[in-house]
């Protein structure tokens, strides 16, 4: 119904979670054909990562309400750089993992209505420093161009998990 309208901006909130694959590329093929022949500009929410890759041209990932780094899409699986961004990719099923368990990021995601005052990712960081990350709250910077993120240490990298 929303597409009938042929909408300039059209905002896809996990229009394909829980969808078997078939339907779910169905639905990418019909936004994706709506952007060319119409130039309908689509923000799409969602967690598959894997669909991100397939249909973004640019990327923010978002952990506590904010957004922690924005890069296009190829920049964004090459380099990312917020320990969020790098968790993320690599709790993704890979054939390197050999038959041992996805790796997964510890404790839970911050309260929206308790948000600390410092960086949210902080309980859960495998590189956070010292009570800065825990009592002030970075700045979205850019590192490179059209890439930028939220984090007081961009150049710590987590390291791949076991
Ligand atoms: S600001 Fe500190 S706690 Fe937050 S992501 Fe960066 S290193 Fe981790």
């Amino acid at each position: 119904m929303a597409l009938a309208c042929e909408p300039d901006i059209l905002i896809a909130d996990e229009p394909t979670t829980a969808l078997d694959v078939t339907t779910q590329a169905q639905i990418v093929e019909l936004v994706a054909d709506l952007q060319h022949r119409l130039g309908t500009a689509v923000v799409w929410i969602t967690h598959d990562l894997g669909v991100v890759a397939g249909i973004a041209d640019r990327v923010a990932v978002m952990y506590g309400g904010r957004i922690v780094e924005t890069a296009p899409v190829d920049r964004l699986f090459a380099h990312p750089s917020h320990p969020y961004t790098q968790a993320l990719l690599e709790s993704r099923p890979r054939p390197d993992l050999g038959g041992r368990d996805l790796p997964a990021i510890p404790g839970s995601p911050p309260s929206p209505f308790h948000l600390p005052s410092g960086c949210a990712f902080w309980d859960r960081c495998p590189v956070r420093g010292d009570s800065r990350c825990e009592h002030e709250l970075p700045e979205l910077v850019e590192i490179a161009n059209g890439h930028a993120v939220r984090t007081f240490y961009p150049d710590r990298q987590a390291g791949r998990q076991p």
